[in-house]
């Protein structure tokens, strides 16, 4: 069980939260692609620094480019509201893009604008190391898989297995299994490593406001449709977290007895 304890990385959340700082830093003033020109302000991400998990969305809208914060607005309600239902409050979370500036007219980023922004996005889920990482929507959910062909319709709620032949044997040497998707990462060396995480997708919350009605006084949807796929979906990763945090202690206090 020793690969399971390297997997989780030992970070401190003082250590976490200052490298999130930093990392803030290099970012604010991105202009590392043409969404620079046309944006008010960058839209890092925002949550716990020691979160379970990472809801990963495509872009920021017109709104939260105005306040620089993902999520607001109606379709940030909408989150909340569903958020809320599942006893998982939005603060104990992380959110946020894969590009972190908004497209004017909020179009889809273009590939070059995703991976212009993908560094950020890596380094933050490597300080974070979460348990699990959501892709709320299917522009998020094929290019975090890096497959295509993927329907969040039908893959929606889905674990997702590596797709690095050698994460997955040696995870299965170790007697365990490592489902998740593998990114690459550079250190600050330029050093190229595997990020490896559980990543489930999950209907995006504006999908979700177009076809469901919303109450946004009430925080309630109307019953069937998306929303509550997407309860069913959230209630399964909290389980799985929650699975996943035990067997890890269990793991940590076998080692600590060796
Ligand atoms: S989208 Fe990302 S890479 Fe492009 S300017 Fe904004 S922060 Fe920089």
């Amino acid at each position: 069980m020793g690969n399971l304890i390297q997997l989780r990385a030992p970070w401190t959340t003082e250590w976490k939260q200052r490298e999130l700082e930093s990392l803030w830093e290099q970012w604010k003033d991105c202009d590392r692609c043409g969404l620079c020109d046309t944006r008010k302000n960058v839209v890092f991400g925002e949550g716990n620094p020691n979160a379970d998990i990472i809801l990963i969305a495509d872009r920021p809208g017109e709104t939260e480019d105005g306040e620089g914060r993902p999520f607001i607005g109606r379709a940030g309600n909408l989150l909340d509201s569903l958020l809320q239902i599942v006893d998982l409050p939005r603060e104990e979370i992380f959110i946020t893009n894969l590009v972190g500036c908004w497209p004017p007219e909020t179009r889809e980023p273009t590939k070059l604008e995703m991976e212009a922004c993908f560094d950020r996005l890596t380094r933050i889920i490597y300080i974070i190391d979460p348990y699990i990482v959501i892709a709320a929507g299917k522009l998020a959910l094929i290019t975090l898989t890096r497959n295509r062909s993927l329907s969040i319709e039908k893959e929606h709620g889905k674990l997702f297995s590596s797709p690095h032949p050698s994460a997955r044997v040696k995870g299965e040497r170790e007697g365990m299994k490592i489902p998740g998707v593998v990114m690459p990462l550079k250190d600050d060396d330029k050093q190229m490593h595997t990020l490896e995480y559980d990543l489930v997708p999950i209907y995006h919350p504006a999908y979700i406001g177009r076809f469901d009605s919303f109450d946004e006084d009430k925080g309630t949807f109307s019953p069937g449709g998306y929303a509550h796929q997407t309860l069913d979906d959230l209630n399964a990763i909290k389980e799985r977290v929650q699975r996943m945090k035990s067997e890890y202690e269990t793991a940590r206090t076998q080692m600590e007895r060796m």
